[in-house]
């Protein structure tokens, strides 16, 4: 039987919440933006939590300015600049604990790159502090290279034109049913919907990166492809 992975030429990931841990993201948005806005306005922590957390439902995340820090910063009124409030948390920048080893593993017979909805302020900190730009051959940011969201399927074309490979050429793998499993199978490219709490199965369901490293590196069986 083939080796099921070789015609396999890039594998694409997520960033927040496939190789990088949610702490981060949820501090700026949920913690940081809350907190600078019960300072200016002389509101209750509580009560600005609430009204930003509402905010950002109404707004919904396939607007591009939900992804946007410095558009919040001046809608909100805040007195801090974008680029500071990532920096207060940027401690808080974590990798789930087996990116680097399967990172590693799999960059020694694919390419690899990251198509994250997160904008290039959050995506570049991330990739600098966690130290690993060196596994991925391009890293595309939708909201900032493309003025997309990944729900549209035609983020994960254009990719494939700038990268030169078809859609049967490319994996991607990220933990959002609809933008990282539901629109890139739209196009016919093969995707694997990580489900970290364990909740979800299917055969393109998987529980960590361990197991993506697993099927890809398998030979001898394509049951699971
Ligand atoms: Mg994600």
């Amino acid at each position: 039987m083939p080796d099921t992975s070789s015609h396999i030429r890039l594998i694409s990931f997520d960033l927040d919440g496939t190789l990088t841990t949610p702490e981060f993201v949820d501090a700026v948005w949920r913690v940081g933006v809350p907190e600078h806005y019960a300072a200016k306005h002389g509101v209750r922590l509580a009560e600005a939590r609430e009204l930003v957390a509402h905010l950002y439902d109404c707004m919904g995340d396939d607007e591009l300015n939900w992804y946007d820090l410095p558009f919040w910063v001046k809608y909100l009124k805040l007195d801090v600049p974008a680029e500071k409030l990532i920096a207060e948390y940027e401690n808080l920048i974590a990798l789930f604990p087996d990116v680097t080893a399967t990172l590693s593993s799999l960059q020694q017979r694919h390419d690899l790159i990251i198509i994250s909805n997160a904008n290039r302020m959050f995506l570049d900190r991330e990739v600098a502090v966690t130290g690993i730009e060196k596994y991925f051959k391009k890293i595309f940011s939708a909201t900032s290279d493309f003025g997309r969201v990944k729900r549209e399927e035609d983020i994960y074309r254009m990719v494939c034109e700038r990268m030169n490979v078809s859609t049967a050429e490319i994996i991607h793998v990220g933990d959002h049913r609809e933008f990282d499993f539901e629109a890139p199978q739209r196009i016919g490219i093969r995707a694997y919907y990580l489900d970290q709490s364990k909740k979800e199965t299917g055969t393109h369901v998987i529980h960590s990166l361990d197991e993506l490293r697993d099927i890809l590196c398998r030979k001898g069986s394509e049951s699971s492809l």
